[in-house]
């Protein structure tokens, strides 16, 4: 039985409703539409909220929304059928209404409605009392193997790989000659080796002869600074460096990062302009994006089959990007329901169609869906008397020290005392690393007229309990009145469920009003993978009705990437939280906000 039926606009006018009980069904249409049809994941057409199951179809010729809902516990197998066809008849009833635009009429739909369900639900009965046939023999795999396909023979690779073996006989460590006297090949030969012997030559004349033999040992990675931070001086504290009592500060840093953060500029190529892209290719355009699309001239309906080619090459190019393969999937599914069946004229409104969906989907994607603004909710906090908490968590060498460092110099810049909370008791020389921090961000800003110290580290030294060192952290700041607590956790793999738990105990004792999850840019499906498991561990181990998982993102080390941005739509797309800082390089100044448009087009070129 059907809870709810509703057609809508996607401009959100009802044209015709059916319900089937006294329930309110809003709270649960409006998250379809927040949570799944505004927010780019309507590939998936089934959506659970609370107790019910809503199911939808998209009409993208005449942008309408057909919505079915009712209670999960039932399986209704005719649904889908039961969409397909009211949504046809609904069409042909009121084809000229709805192409006149006439969306506010009258629908007489009820009896088409009842009909259309009576059908399907006769349609199920039916189709339940046919027992399941097993597979003819005919139609499995097996009928179409050969006997002699299934015989292995000696000596046959698998899989047919074709290997080459050279064998090389060795007679007292040279190889030996060949037998066969070929003047070409010997002449080429002695030319070989006389080239040999120059370059030979050439290496020993040369300074930098290895003689000594290489270091094998692991060595830290050393990142290249772009532009202008070249010569800035680099934020790696992580390892231990003798303590530097006279830090000279590096003072033309100072005031660089006053109010907002600036948002990330993306290398864009902007000699592709539209105009150009959507003329005849020139030879010398690779294409990029826009080449996926040729394939769609003279298209007239979108028809799935029409797109399929198209939408693998996107899925590819999004892979190739840094986007998780699943989350492409996920996007070019999106992609194709909301444009299958819209009826498109010439060949330019197609490429713009498809092209503009795409791009629309990523930045709908990368743009946050609720206010974030650390500042301005700090200062509330302030006038709360309380101090405003943000807690870092995420796995090894990711650049959670560094950034926590960074963002700590942009509050300090905007006139925000801050106290960083050393909680991860577990690397060997954190502690001291943002003791570094610490002394490198007082010299740049040292306290006007000595009447409060603009950074302080609440340190307990290693081995012990994390949320409690938080928490003690927390109250000394609300009695020295510090406006910022910033908790540095310890890297942790997704995997490691004690520490996990410790990390969820963490959060859940502490309530910081922000967790920022710190991830790479670097990674594409492993990201993923991470702040899956990181936030699925804060639901489990919190145990509580409403845990507190991850809030925000702190995406480091964009400035390794290239135009490879993918991460930040997978990130993004898996928690629904916005990516609130973007790390940039390894100066205090190299934090930026995240520009939702700039990453789109590094992702389509
Ligand atoms: P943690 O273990 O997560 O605390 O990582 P660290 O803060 O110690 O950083 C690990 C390495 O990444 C250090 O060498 C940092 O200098 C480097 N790093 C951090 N953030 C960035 C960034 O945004 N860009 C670049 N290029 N390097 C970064």
């Amino acid at each position: 039985m059907l809870d709810l039926f509703s057609i809508f606009s996607k401009g959100g006018i009802v044209l015709w409703c059916f319900q089937g009980t006294s329930e309110i069904f809003s709270p649960s249409v409006n998250a379809l539409i927040r949570s799944v049809i505004l927010q780019e994941r309507s590939g998936n057409t089934t959506f659970n909220h609370n107790s019910l199951t809503l199911q939808y179809k998209l009409d993208n010729e005449f942008e309408l929304v057909f919505v079915v809902a009712y209670q999960r516990i039932l399986q209704l197998s005719y649904v889908d059928k039961f969409l397909n066809d009211v949504h046809l008849e609904f069409r042909d009833k009121y084809k000229n209404e709805l192409q006149g635009g006439q969306h506010m009429g009258d629908f007489d739909f009820k009896a088409c409605f009842d009909a259309a369900l009576k059908g399907c639900e006769q349609w199920a009965k039916s189709q339940a009392k046919i027992p399941k046939q097993m597979r003819t023999f005919e139609d499995s795999q097996k009928s179409k193997k050969t006997v002699a396909s299934m015989i292995e023979r000696k000596g046959e690779e698998k899989g047919k790989k074709s290997v080459k073996i050279v064998e090389v006989k060795l007679t007292n460590g040279k190889p030996e000659e060949p037998e066969e006297d070929d003047s070409d090949v010997l002449a080429a030969r002695a030319k070989l080796a006389q080239k040999l012997n120059k370059t030979k030559k050439e290496v020993k004349k040369s300074p930098k002869s290895p003689k000594v033999e290489k270091d094998r040992t692991k060595k830290p990675r050393v990142w290249e600074l772009g532009g202008g931070a070249r010569d800035l001086p680099e934020l790696d504290f992580s390892t231990d460096k003798p303590e530097d009592s006279n830090i000279i500060a590096d003072t033309h840093l100072v005031g660089r990062m006053t109010g907002a953060i600036r948002d990330l500029e993306v290398d864009s190529d902007e000699s592709s302009s539209e105009e150009e892209e959507e003329s005849a290719p020139s030879p010398k355009k690779t294409g990029g994006m826009f080449s996926i699309f040729k394939g769609l001239v003279g298209s007239k309906a979108l028809s799935a089959e029409a797109m399929q080619p198209v939408l693998d090459k996107m899925r590819d190019h999004l892979i190739t990007k840094n986007v998780a393969a699943d989350i492409a999937n996920k996007l070019c599914e999106s992609v194709a329901t909301k444009l299958e069946g819209k009826v498109l004229g010439t060949f330019d409104s197609v490429a713009k169609t498809i092209k503009a969906t795409l791009t629309e989907s990523l930045v709908q994607i990368l743009s946050p869906r609720r206010r974030v603004d650390i500042l301005r909710d700090a200062m509330h906090a302030k006038q709360e008397g309380r101090p405003y908490v943000m807690a870092f968590c995420g796995v090894n060498g990711v650049g959670k020290s560094t950034n926590l460092a960074k963002i700590c110099f942009w509050l300090i810049e905007n006139d925000m005392s801050v106290l960083i909370a050393a909680c991860d008791t577990f690397r060997a020389g954190a502690v001291e690393q943002l003791r570094t921090h610490t002394r490198h961000l007082n010299a740049l800003h040292p306290s006007q007229n000595h009447s409060r110290t603009m950074v302080q580290l609440y340190e307990k030294g290693y081995g012990k309990d994390a949320a409690g060192i938080a928490m003690e952290a927390i109250r000394y700041a609300a009695d020295s009145k510090i406006d910022v607590v910033l908790i540095d956790t310890a890297g942790r793999m997704q995997d490691n469920e004690p520490l996990m738990r410790a990390l969820a105990k963490l959060i859940k004792v502490n309530e910081p009003d922000m967790v920022l999850f710190v991830g790479e840019a670097l990674v594409g499906n492993e990201a993923v993978d991470q702040l899956v498991k990181f936030n699925q561990a804060l639901a489990d181990h919190s145990s509580t009705a409403n845990p507190h998982t991850i809030d925000g993102i702190v995406l480091t080390k964009f400035d390794t990437i290239d135009d490879k941005v993918g991460a930040a739509i997978s990130m993004t797309y898996i928690t629904g939280q916005p990516i609130v800082f973007v790390g940039t390089g390894q100066t205090y100044t190299d934090l930026k906000a995240l520009n939702a448009n700039a990453v789109v087009h590094a992702l389509m070129k």
